[in-house]
């Protein structure tokens, strides 16, 4: 699957991947999604995929909304400061 974009996320310090499944070939590890558009955190081995290039590359610049790791670590990087 080509890679059409490869970004450090400056949240999570992960590598997020956006790749071109247009020719429909499927992850080994999951057969379930046929979109044609991915975005992958590469760290940790999340996806998503979508129907468009532009939702793929958006959803990328936000792994926290997608990967499990991803999140734990912008939750504590955003945790609010609580202060009495
Ligand atoms: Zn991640």
């Amino acid at each position: 699957m080509p890679i059409v974009q490869e970004r450090k996320n400056r949240q999570t310090g992960a590598v997020i991947q956006v790749l071109d499944n247009r020719d429909q070939q499927h992850f080994e590890w999951d057969d379930d999604y046929p979109e044609k558009w991915w975005a992958v955190c590469v760290d940790h081995g999340f996806t998503c995929s979508h129907d468009t290039r532009a939702h793929a590359v958006g959803w990328a610049s936000e792994p926290e909304m997608w990967c499990d790791e991803c999140r734990r670590i912008w939750v504590n990087k955003n945790k609010p400061v609580c202060e009495p």
